[in-house]
């Protein structure tokens, strides 16, 4: 399965991920480099990654322990493997020198900016790619969106992963200015009754058609991913995921979280928003940017 052109529409610039450095897990076993030529392209090595760029601007390695820091603690913590484990299959990371390099090599548009592309079936992952076109800032930053999605993967290789659930955690990772957009996109669909029922997020294969729509979508299952995650925990929602797939909603609700039915979750949702009104845009870590969010379309 190609999922070429992962609706991404993403710009997430995450300009202080570098000034926090490796995690304490990541410390004990500083990551290693291999740097060389390739034709045209400048490659760096890490142990999971192997970046490719034709600018020579570029703080490769600096980049390359944000991703290898993001991968150990991603699969600590949503996939519950504590142990370092290599892939086997690295990961390519294509960061273009321009957009119309880009555009040419994805066949997305410019305004995509990012993409994840990857090849699973038979429950493994047979390619992970990762295509960016930077400029500006936007070279120094590190698009967790579009690596969350080739994280999730690992996990949901056997069978597709839910939409809603493979775009709400990778919204997880974006941090607070957009989230905070996000739910000024949820709040208005609430005001305005335009919100599509939990049944229809829960029970859709898609994106929906149209730009507001898919905004909406965006908002809505980042929402809800979050409250599911405050109701149990990062792993709980992906064992729900799994099980929506493997025994329905009405069931994996009650194993996972004892909840009886679709619309009590809605419910519970509702009031859990309309009361606690999370992801205000929380100023400490603002260092996250994005640009042209209503970029994010469903295409
Ligand atoms: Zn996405």
């Amino acid at each position: 399965m190609r999922l070429l052109g992962h609706p991404t529409r993403l710009a997430v610039l995450i300009l202080g991920m570098f000034a926090h450095g490796p995690t304490a897990d990541a410390e004990s076993s500083e990551p290693t480099f291999q740097r060389y030529q390739d034709g045209r392209w400048l490659v760096l090595e890490s142990d999971n990654f192997r970046f490719r760029t034709t600018r020579d601007d570029f703080a490769l390695e600096g980049l390359a322990k944000g991703y290898e820091s993001f991968r150990t603690d991603f699969r600590r913590d949503w996939l519950g493997i504590e142990t370092a484990s290599d892939w086997t299959l690295k990961c390519d990371v294509f960061i273009y020198g321009s957009g119309h390099e880009y555009s040419r090599q994805t066949g997305l548009g410019v305004s995509t900016r990012g993409c994840a592309d990857l090849e699973i079936g038979d429950g493994r992952v047979s390619m992970r790619r990762l295509h960016f076109y930077c400029d500006g800032d936007y070279c120094r930053s590190i698009v967790l969106h579009e690596l969350t999605h080739v994280l999730l993967a690992d996990r949901f290789c056997q069978f597709r992963i839910p939409r809603w659930v493979d775009e709400g955690v990778a919204i997880q990772a974006e941090q607070t200015p957009q989230q905070a957009k996000l739910h000024q996109t949820l709040m208005k669909a609430m005001a305005d009754e335009t919100l599509p029922t939990i049944d229809r997020l829960l029970s859709g294969n898609g994106y929906p058609g149209g730009r507001r729509n898919a905004r909406i979508f965006y908002a809505q299952s980042a929402s809800l991913a979050d409250y599911l995650v405050t109701r149990g925990s990062k792993q709980a929602l992906l064992e729900f995921a799994e099980r929506t797939k493997l025994s329905g909603v009405d069931q994996a609700l009650a194993e996972v979280y004892g909840i009886e039915s679709v619309d009590r979750l809605e419910s519970d949702w509702k009031e859990w928003v309309t009361a606690a009104s999370p992801k205000k845009v929380d100023g400490t870590v603002a260092a996250v940017a994005l640009e042209k969010s209503e970029d994010r379309s469903s295409d």
